[in-house]
């Protein structure tokens, strides 16, 4: 495995892989690494010939009064963890090299980013995209594996990737959990041991939300009071949105008609959280309009 940490370098080591005719597949992350990102990794190696991991705690997708200077970083124990996976290269590019002085080009991609997180995170996603794009362009990868845990993330790359004509397959792979349910998070070390439990509750909620849909409840509202009536039993955790979108414009439904996205973000203690389930109507409980023959869901 190489750990390349030059732009220079990575771009001719791509163009290199890529005349070989080997196919590219990119995991970017912020490092600290688990078995969520590991997942990623697992899908890029099974799908393509060569596995670049970029580890880089892009300082633009933080806001002022957030954890990017506290943010875990430990690239010794990543490197053996993504060496054992067999990842080929890691990328790990400074902030200096990213955003030199006078750097001045940002993606912002509309409507999709000023709700659900982007509504409490301003600027966040404009972060996130213009490292994102930014990374493609250096790595130049056939596909790139992001995480359903961060839904609207994989929502918003997916549209800029389609919106801009870039060339690149973007998978979106399920979210991995600890066997508690909690989603694996880099975040989750900064949980303490009660914190750790009370934020259990999240996928608690989202585990009854999927068991009302199961049994029939469409109404939005009512599965939302649900969640949050279980949330809320923890006083140490602070919901900031429970919303219930559609997986394509992230749009609020007041009724789940076929698939609908849940999708939570909440403090536990100090630190921000999000988890999420997707849904989608079993065929008997789909209103007529929805019933397609011959589709099985
Ligand atoms: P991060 O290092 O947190 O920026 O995450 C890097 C990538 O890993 C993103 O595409 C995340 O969505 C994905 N990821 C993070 N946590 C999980 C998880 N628990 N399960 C699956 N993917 C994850």
């Amino acid at each position: 495995m190489k750990l390349v940490d030059s732009i220079q370098r990575m771009a001719t080591l791509s163009k290199m892989v890529r005349k070989e005719g080997k196919t590219i597949g990119f995991v970017p992350t912020m490092g600290y690494l688990h078995d969520g990102h590991m997942s990623l990794v697992k899908a890029a190696k099974k799908h393509t010939d060569f596995v670049v991991m970029s580890i880089f705690v892009n300082p633009i997708q933080f806001g002022p009064s957030e954890d990017f200077e506290k943010y875990p970083r430990d690239l010794k124990r990543d490197e053996e963890l993504a060496r054992a996976a067999g990842v080929d290269v890691i990328f790990y590019p400074s902030a200096k090299d990213m955003y030199p002085p006078g750097y001045s080009t940002y993606i912002n991609v509309e409507r999709l980013t000023d709700r659900l997180c982007g509504a409490s995170r301003s600027g966040h996603f404009r972060g996130v995209t213009t490292v994102v794009a930014k990374l493609f362009n250096i790595v130049r990868p056939d596909v790139a594996y992001f995480g359903q845990k961060d839904a609207q993330q994989a929502i918003v790359i997916k549209k800029m990737v389609q919106d801009l004509n870039m060339d690149v397959e973007i998978k979106v792979m399920p979210i991995v959990r600890e066997s508690d349910g909690l989603a694996m998070s880099s975040r989750n070390v900064y949980l303490s041991e009660d914190e750790r439990k009370s934020a259990l509750s999240i996928y608690e909620a989202l585990r009854k939300a999927e068991g009302m849909v199961a049994s029939g409840e469409i109404d939005s509202k009512k599965i939302i009071r649900a969640i949050k009536d279980v949330i809320s039993q923890k006083a140490s955790i602070k919901i900031d949105y429970v919303s219930i979108v559609d997986t394509k414009e992230l749009e609020d439904l007041p009724e789940i008609k076929s698939e609908a996205l849940i999708a939570v973000a909440a403090y536990v203690g100090k630190t921000r959280l999000i988890d999420n389930v997707i849904v989608r109507l079993s065929p008997k409980i789909l209103p007529d309009s929805e019933k397609k023959p011959g589709v099985r869901r």
